[in-house]
């Protein structure tokens, strides 16, 4: 979406989180409190490839400086947690049964927010609760809203640093 160039060898925030950076959502993760990516962001600022307040630098800005090695290319994360929570729930809760017709960001809001309370500890019943809660069709899947809230939660669990 910022329009940088992914999947580069010589650009190591470029990894594809289905579509975005990780300049990016990096970012975003970071600044919703999730321990691992607030890791990863650090090192990148200690590395260079991001500015104090974590902002991705553009990979053109970095040319002239000398090639990073090792490090924070090793620990770039393959597939960002809050991506695939948004995945999640376009793919499994689409509580309007609507998505095929609406923008494929349409859920996203609802993803930072499931992302947000599990960084802070909330537990599976409470971002169950959570989504059905958001439900404004007036009768929300209890069952399905428990089944998708478990998956965030392995979602996140998958992300943990080793
Ligand atoms: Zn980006």
């Amino acid at each position: 979406m910022c329009g940088r160039q992914l999947s580069r060898d010589d650009d190591p925030l470029s990894g594809d989180c289905g579509g975005d950076c990780w300049g990016c959502i990096g970012k975003i993760e970071a600044d919703l409190g999730w321990e691992p990516s607030v890791e990863f962001v650090r090192k990148e600022i200690l590395d260079g490839l991001r500015d104090g307040r974590g902002e991705p630098r553009s990979s053109t800005r970095r040319s002239g400086h000398k090639a990073i090695e090792g490090g924070s290319v090793e620990l770039e994360p393959k597939l960002s947690a809050l991506h695939a929570i948004m995945r999640l729930l376009r793919d499994e809760w689409d509580p309007i049964g609507m998505m095929p017709h609406l923008p494929a960001d349409e859920y996203d809001s609802y993803a930072n927010r499931v992302f947000s309370m599990l960084s802070a500890g909330a537990s599976v019943e409470e971002v169950a609760n959570y989504l059905s809660a958001s439900e404004m069709t007036g009768a929300p899947d209890l069952d399905r809203d428990f089944k998708v809230a478990q998956k965030a939660v392995l979602i996140m669990n998958s992300r943990n640093l080793p």
